[in-house]
């Protein structure tokens, strides 16, 4: 299961169309109860990330990791700069030195996850990409202590993103900009819950089934 760095190309490929398919809408979304900026932050993000990838797929996942976080961190910007950041760079860590599995993977997911949590002072139900990122991180841990084949695991996570991003709708914002609005952003997906998704789904599509 080597194929995440060598991987890489494609999936960043795969995140950059599903993304532009997406801007206006995501775009609209972030207009609504954000600052409208979240898909030119992300979009910052993947053409630093495409510029680096070549070099960037022939690490180990581990240093890939590391560098797709430090590229994240300086090109995105945005509260989600910083949490993409956090996110690749705290997986990095778990990752050190281990061999990539589906159990070292969902691990260094997980510890990801955790230390978003803790860099946005954020958890569930607040609205925000957590809503799909904690879910999906549980859904890792479950498929993993089952035995679940990857094909199956691969469509769960999609399906689990789904719906966190769906969730974020009818909840009130309590972080981030969205948090001024309080009751206005109920009936309202929340731009960086959409865009984990659409990014997840569209991995998610390049990994050999
Ligand atoms: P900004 O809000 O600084 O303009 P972006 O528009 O790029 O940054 O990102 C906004 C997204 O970041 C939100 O839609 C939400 O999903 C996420 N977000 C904001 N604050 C937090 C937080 N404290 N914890 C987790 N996610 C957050
Ligand atoms: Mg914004
Ligand atoms: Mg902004």
């Amino acid at each position: 299961m080597s194929l995440f760095p060598k991987l890489f190309p494609a999936m960043i490929d795969a995140v950059d169309a599903i993304i532009k398919q997406n801007s206006e809408s995501v775009t609209e979304l972030d207009q609504a109860i954000g600052d409208g900026d979240h898909v030119t932050n992300l979009q910052r993000g993947i053409k630093a990330l495409k510029a680096k990838e070549g070099e960037i797929s022939a690490l180990d996942w581990a240093d890939a990791l590391q560098n797709i976080g430090m590229v994240s961190m300086s090109a995105i910007g945005g509260a989600s700069g910083s949490l993409y950041g956090t996110l690749f760079i705290a997986m990095s860590k778990a990752a050190k030195g281990q061999e990539l599995s589906v159990s070292t993977f969902a691990e260094a997911f997980a510890q990801g996850v955790e230390a978003v949590k803790r860099r946005g002072k954020a958890d569930a139900g607040e609205k925000t990409m957590l809503d799909v990122y904690m879910p999906v991180a549980d859904c890792l841990k479950q498929a993993e202590a089952n035995s679940t084949a990857l094909p199956e695991i691969l469509k769960q996570v999609c399906a689990t993103a789904n719906q966190g991003m769906e969730s974020t709708r009818d909840m009130v914002a309590t972080k981030g900009r969205a948090s001024f609005l309080g009751e206005r952003t109920r009936g309202h997906i929340d731009a960086g819950a959409k865009t984990a998704q659409l990014m997840i789904c569209a991995i998610v599509s390049v990994l050999p089934k």
